[in-house]
């Protein structure tokens, strides 16, 4: 019989199936012992039947009704006069469920929370609430406390990019070994002090964690985690490809329209020095406008050739309806603040930004404080306010361009590389020569003929990589001189950002440790919380997180695959 525990100590009287599988069963042995003092007793006092939900049957629901006797305690000086016997293979006492149904939907829990977990179980006729489900995961044994060595830093937005927190994991295990719920200097710092076991920290380049290590564990490695330090990079070179977008392009045509000259953008970068709060978002923002404008003047001049707003738009590689509005504009449509509705929360806004500009960050409260002065708006539209105070949109841009120029030449067929992106460009760049196919090597040979602050901007990017690959970090002092030399102010901020983090920096591009064992547990923590719903408390985000089940670890079928 294999559709109930397999326990020798039980007697089946009577299995009855309708939708539901019922088994009656009772004990085997004619005595039990005492609880309490552990006498065996063999004097009944009465009996009763107790029904334990078990794991489902063919999709049929298992109930099992256990016939369970009292007994006497026969030991005089026992406290206990009577007692019920018990099953501590199947079930505890006060108990509804068997105990492997509690470590399924346990399991269930781990892997889909209680909301999901429990809509999951009532398919496949598993009994359990939400909140059984949570109580099982949340009473679940951690991991022991381990004395790691190498470890890695990573945040995970808890809400909506306000609240960020931090997983730590084992770079030799490659496990989770904690989730703290900020990302705080003196969270991670305290973490530290209580793990001084810690030689090496990889992290991000954020200097919340470098402030936090040094404090916490001055005795470690900092690693920059060259994930990020490769996105940086990346980050540079699209920021100079957008900006370079009108030299590249008007460098190819320059046999057509030899009158072409791509001053505007120039002038209009020179104008639009401002002070910014990040020289390298102004540098990413200027780009993005640089390449903008001359997609502008490309509809124009294809336009002047007679082709439809559809035509040219798959020619350039944006949408036809964007050409239309484009055209129908009349002028180089400058990105504008977006036009807001009236908002229920406008009438506090005062009072939201006192209470940001003092250093609150904690949503919930101000939610409360809001609905006591009477604001009646979700709290959603709320968080959504809050982004935007914390992302600044910059003013509209002082300056209209003048009307560019519409050459009046004609353009028999299209032109190469009529539909750069400088997003589409940076991956020809960053990507290994050998994976680019002919048509790729062609566009990327054309791109740095024609520009050479591409071409600069290429050899330094692959030098920069191959020390990324190689772990040569010794040509780290080289690079970075040439990058200063380079004129490249991409570049050129690209290596201040290392500069004024070297060490971490030399130390990620010599040392093997790298952040990578953390992406998938940083993922399925955003699918955990996510699951949970509001219910993503931390100690129990934590539970879920750290449970390390059976099929995280390479099976022995697997083993042997490989093997
Ligand atoms: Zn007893």
């Amino acid at each position: 019989m294999t559709i109930i525990p397999d326990l020798s100590d039980l007697v089946i009287e009577q299995v009855s199936m309708t939708n539901v599988v019922t088994i009656t069963v009772r004990a085997a042995s004619p005595t039990a012992p005492c609880p309490c003092c552990g006498t065996i007793s063999k004097r009944i006092q009465s009996r009763y039947t107790r029904t334990l939900r078990d794991l489902p049957a063919s999709g049929r629901p298992v109930h099992l009704v256990v016939h369970v006797r009292r007994f006497f305690c026969q030991e005089s000086s026992c406290v206990r006069k009577i007692f019920a016997e018990r099953f501590p293979a199947l079930t505890l006492p006060r108990v509804k469920f068997t105990l492997r149904l509690q470590e399924a939907l346990r399991e269930m829990g781990f892997e889909q929370g209680g909301e999901a977990g429990a809509r999951l179980g009532k398919k496949l006729s598993y009994p359990g609430s939400p909140d059984t489900i949570l109580r099982l995961v949340k009473g679940a044994e951690l991991p022991p406390a381990s004395a790691p060595r190498v470890v890695g830093l990573d945040d995970w937005s808890w809400k909506r990019r306000l609240r960020y927190g931090t997983l730590i994991c084992d770079l030799e295990s490659h496990h989770p070994i904690d989730v703290l719920a900020d990302r705080a200097v003196e969270t991670v710092s305290a973490w530290f002090q209580k793990h001084p076991s810690v030689e090496i920290v990889s992290r991000d380049r954020s200097s919340q964690y470098a402030a936090a290590i040094k404090k916490g564990a001055p005795q470690a490695i900092e690693v920059a985690d060259r994930w990020h330090v490769g996105k940086n990079l990346a980050e540079s070179v699209q920021t100079l490809l957008a900006r370079c977008r009108a030299e590249i392009r008007h460098a190819l045509q320059v046999q057509v329209i030899p009158e072409q000259e791509p001053e505007e953008t120039e002038s209009v970068l020179e104008e639009e020095k401002r002070p910014a709060r990040s020289r390298r978002e102004e540098q990413a923002r200027l780009a993005r406008r640089a390449q903008k404008l001359d997609r502008y003047q490309q509809v124009l001049e294809l336009r002047d050739q007679g082709l439809t707003a559809a035509d040219i738009g798959s020619r350039i590689g944006i949408s036809g309806r964007t050409v239309q509005r484009w055209l129908a504009h009349g002028s180089f449509p400058e990105a504008r603040r977006r036009r807001r509705r009236p908002s229920l929360i406008d009438p506090y806004e005062r009072y939201v930004l006192q209470w940001w500009q003092e250093g609150n960050r904690n949503g919930l409260q101000l939610y409360r404080a809001l609905r006591a002065q009477g604001y009646k708006g979700s709290s959603k539209a709320m968080y959504r306010y809050l982004e935007r105070l914390r992302t600044p949109q910059r003013p509209p841009l002082g300056v209209t361009p003048s009307q560019p120029q519409r050459p009046k030449s004609i353009l028999a067929s299209p032109a190469p590389l009529e539909n750069f992106s400088a997003q589409r460009a940076t991956w020809l760049f960053v990507c290994q020569p050998d994976e680019l196919d002919e048509t790729q090597h062609h566009e990327l040979t054309l791109i740095r003929q024609a520009s050479p602050s591409a071409e600069a901007a290429y050899r330094l990017a692959h030098a920069f990589l191959q020390m990324m690959r190689e772990h040569t970090g010794h040509q780290l002092d080289v690079w970075l001189s040439e990058a200063e030399a380079s004129h490249l102010p991409e570049f050129q901020s690209f290596a201040k950002g290392i500069q004024q983090d070297k060490a971490a920096v030399l130390a990620g591009l010599t040392l093997p440790w790298s952040n990578g064992p953390l992406e998938g547990h940083v993922n399925r923590l955003k699918l955990l919380k996510r699951s949970m719903y509001g219910r993503a408390k931390l100690p129990l985000l934590r539970a879920r997180v750290l449970h390390v089940d059976g099929s995280a670890q390479p099976s022995h079928a697997d083993l042997r695959a490989a093997g």
